[in-house]
Parts: structure tokens; sequence; C-alpha cells
């Protein structure tokens, strides 16, 4: 699914979408062990007044539409450095750009304030939500999202319940599982792995994506799941729950377009994207519908610059700003 990444609360795109914007610290109601962007410095319980404004979401959108070809997106994908459902306008958004762009909307949230109901009903104009789960109990929710103060498993389960009712697109489930080396409580045992699945029974998306990290977590004695326990996993959930697609990390194939539109501005595109994730080059590549040897080139160039640095992570390099 390639995407145009939307509004994320915790930052603006800014100028001339980001090169000269230094991203705040991200604003999330969770703190995840295994979160790509490293400790939520600004944690809260509940919606805040939003750092991203319709219209000047709509301003950068033009413009970021003024550099693609409209054939080359599939979906219009609310995510990035924070929790986007923290902002109450996210539904007029929604149809801000589903009206700008005539293409799908997705939202991606951690489901902590699906108990709201102005945040359903925000979520209800997607036309897909990918809703985080990683947790079968309040225990280790604490242990591996570790919520802002307030925040309960029952509601959140509660929450999904309902909006699966109240969505008219698809709901899909998203659920990251952790090894670690002890230190932290994680959710591929058995034990976990059979609660989350009665919660799929409950819940009834019409997808479960899953998941296992595959960037620098902020933990760094949380591990990713070895691809035959991530089989053993996928293969339990097709068996026990119906109607309801399974879909494994490890199972999908990289899908990059060839449909770039000639830009050139290459180098502020790739900053943007790594300024609010750690990327390996494969990432940044699929996501600017890029050649990996065009993104290569400039990546050694902004690192010769001193504007990118490298992180490695398991046998891979990530590029960050
Ligand atoms: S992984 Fe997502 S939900 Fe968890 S702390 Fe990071 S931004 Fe927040």
């Amino acid at each position: 699914m390639s995407t145009i990444y939307g509004p994320v609360l915790s930052w603006r795109l800014g100028r001339s979408l980001g090169i000269d914007v230094v991203p705040p610290p991200k604003t999330c109601t969770f703190d995840c062990v295994y979160c790509q962007l490293g400790r939520t410095l600004r944690k809260v319980s509940g919606p805040v007044e939003g750092q991203v404004r319709r219209e000047e979401l709509l301003r950068d959108m033009r413009r970021t539409l003024d550099l693609l070809d409209p054939r080359s997106i599939d979906y219009v994908t609310f995510s990035g450095s924070g929790e986007p459902t923290l902002n109450l306008k996210l539904g007029d958004m929604i149809e801000d750009l589903r009206n700008l762009v005539d293409k799908p909307v997705a939202v991606l949230t951690n489901s902590s304030l699906v108990d709201n109901e102005v945040v359903r009903r925000s979520l209800a104009k997607a036309d897909l939500v990918v809703a985080k789960l990683d947790a079968p109990n309040q225990s280790l929710l604490e242990d591996i999202n570790r919520p802002a103060k307030g925040i309960l498993h029952k509601n959140i389960v509660d929450g999904l319940v309902k909006v699966r009712g109240e969505v008219h697109g698809e709901l899909a489930l998203q659920i990251m599982f952790i090894e670690s080396n002890a230190s932290h409580a994680v959710n591929a045992n058995c034990e976990a792995v059979e609660g989350l699945i009665r919660l799929v029974q409950e819940i009834e998306p019409d997808e479960v994506q899953i998941n296992t990290p595959t960037r620098p977590p902020s933990e760094k004695d949380v591990f990713p799941l070895k691809p035959n326990r991530m089989e053993e996993i996928t293969r339990r959930f097709r068996a026990s729950v119906e109607h309801t697609r399974i879909v494994s990390r490890y199972e999908e194939k990289e899908k990059v377009s060839p449909k770039w539109l000639g830009y050139n501005k290459v180098e502020e595109e790739i900053l943007g994207l790594i300024q609010r994730r750690p990327c390996r080059l494969g990432d940044i590549a699929m996501s600017l519908n890029l050649p990996r040897n065009v993104v290569e080139t400039h990546l050694m160039e902004l690192k010769k610059r001193g504007k990118v640095t490298v992180v490695k992570y398991g046998e891979e390099d990530y590029f960050k700003t």
C-alpha cells in the first residue's frame, strides 16, 4: 500500500515539507517499549489542542500532491510521530483530504482513546482504521505500551468493539509481538497469544496484522521475533479466527511503484521522511517511489554533509537525521 503520510499531531509539516523544520518530541498516550521514535517525552491522557490545523494540512497536502502522480497513491494515511486521535479535528481533516485527493483515507491509531465518542466519530469517517492491540490484559498493556494514567485495557477493548460497529470502512488490528532478554514482559508466549486471539474473536475485525519490530526500538533489550515464531503465531491465529484475514509482516512482499514525476527536491523529501522515523534505504525508496540507487546517492551525500546518520539494528542500516 503506498501512502502519503497525513497530518500527525505532534509535528507540523512546516515550510516546504520540512527541511528546515525540526519536529518536536512526539506527543502520545503511550510510551511503547518498541517505539521507533524513542521515549515519549510528552505523554498525555487525552485529546489536546491540535498542533496541526486544517488549513495548514490542506496547504501542505496541495504542495505534496503537486509533486506526485495521483495514480501512484492508494491511500492517504494519518500516522506519524504521535497519536493522531489526540487531535479532535481529525474527522474534519479526513473529510478535507478525501475531498481534496479523492482517495481512500486510512488512520493508524494506538486505540488508547477509542472509548471517547468524539474520537470514534472521527474514526468512523475513515475508509480503513488500523488499530494497535499488543496486550491481552492491563498488566501487559502497562509493561509493553506504558500508557498514560487512566488508560484502561477494558475501555480499549470495549471501544474497539464499538468502532467495529460504527466504522463505515474496514477495521484492522495490528499486533506488535516482541521478545526480550528477560528485562521486559513480552506478548509472544502461548498464554499471551491465546489471550489476544480471544480478543480478536470478540472484536471481529476485518484483518489482523501480525507484526514485529523492524526498526530500532526505544528499549535496547527489546527484540523482534524469529521468523519461525512469527509463522507459528500466524498459523495459530488462522486456525482460531474465522472471517478475519490474518496477514504477517514476514509474508508481505515489497511493492515499488515506478511512477514518479520528476522532482528536484528529493533531499527535502528524504529528510522529511526520516525526521519522523528512522528508515532503511528500501523503506525510503518505497515511500517516495524512487529507485534505490537514486535514494542511495542522496543519502550518501547527506551523510557526508552531516545531515544524516546511520544506526544499526540487527543486520540492517537505518538512516535518521
Ligand atoms: S509506537 Fe506509536 S503508540 Fe507507541 S509510543 Fe510510539 S508513537 Fe506512541
